[in-house]
């Protein structure tokens, strides 16, 4: 699993262990078959999900359901994303109107070491990012770890334009995508967490940007699926 010849460990070293069961479930999703009474926001209450989110999943222009009808619901098959952690209680959803993508630029680093970094530079806020998603290095590969400035429901440092701080979340995509690749899983994290973000915690309302949508710069570097992530979100 950890790609190791012989059985030598470092102090430090991050070791994957056991098996992750649900990589085999990732496409599974719970389906509703409406019921007398059934609403689609009654529903999006029962399930822990959104009214645009049960319609965007099937193709639904109106609340209209009818008895009978099979409904697929979000939230059975994340691999990575732990809807209970981004869900705090101290939400301020008027705040959020954009979600930016961004690589790191560097393949090296996890939340904690970028934390550190950025408070170096001044930012006494720490980790510039509201979300870092692992590339297997210093975090897993697709682990998505969760910023203090999302705990603390604060702007992010994540662009230049205070404007967009203040109101954009900031999803960093460590690597250095202008040479490398995301990994696949690192992918399926950003959609997870996106989903979840745009869809289910923010009735939809959020518009995705990637940094180089709004700025003179590379980031998340040409090797960031871009325009498929626009088609998914907008
Ligand atoms: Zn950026």
């Amino acid at each position: 699993m950890n790609g190791m010849r012989g059985d030598q460990i470092l102090v430090g070293q991050r070791l994957k262990i056991g098996e992750n069961k649900r990589e085999t479930e990732s496409s599974a999703y719970r389906y509703h078959t409406v019921g007398r009474g059934d609403t689609l926001s009654g529903l999006a209450e029962v399930y822990g999900t959104s009214v645009t989110r049960i319609m965007r999943l099937n193709g639904l222009h109106s609340d209209n359901i009818r008895i009978g009808q099979k409904l697929k619901i979000s939230g059975a098959g994340n691999r990575f994303l732990k809807p209970e952690l981004v869900r705090i209680s101290n939400l301020n959803p008027k705040l959020w109107r954009n979600i930016i993508a961004h690589h790191s630029a560097i393949r090296e680093g996890n939340a904690a070491i970028y934390g550190r970094a950025h408070k170096r530079r001044g930012m006494i806020n720490g980790l510039a990012y509201h979300f870092v998603i692992g590339n297997g290095i210093d975090s897993g590969d697709g682990e998505i770890e969760i910023g203090p400035r999302w705990t603390g429901q604060i702007e992010g440092g994540h662009v230049k334009s205070r404007a967009y701080n203040l109101t954009s979340i900031g999803v960093c995509v460590i690597g250095d995508f202008q040479k490398f690749k995301p990994t696949a899983n690192q992918l399926v994290a950003f959609r997870e967490l996106v989903t979840f973000l745009k869809h289910d915690l923010l009735g939809g309302k959020p518009k995705f940007y990637v940094h180089k949508d709004l700025e003179q710069t590379a980031c998340p570097g040409k090797n960031f699926p871009v325009s498929a992530m626009h088609k998914e979100f907008g």
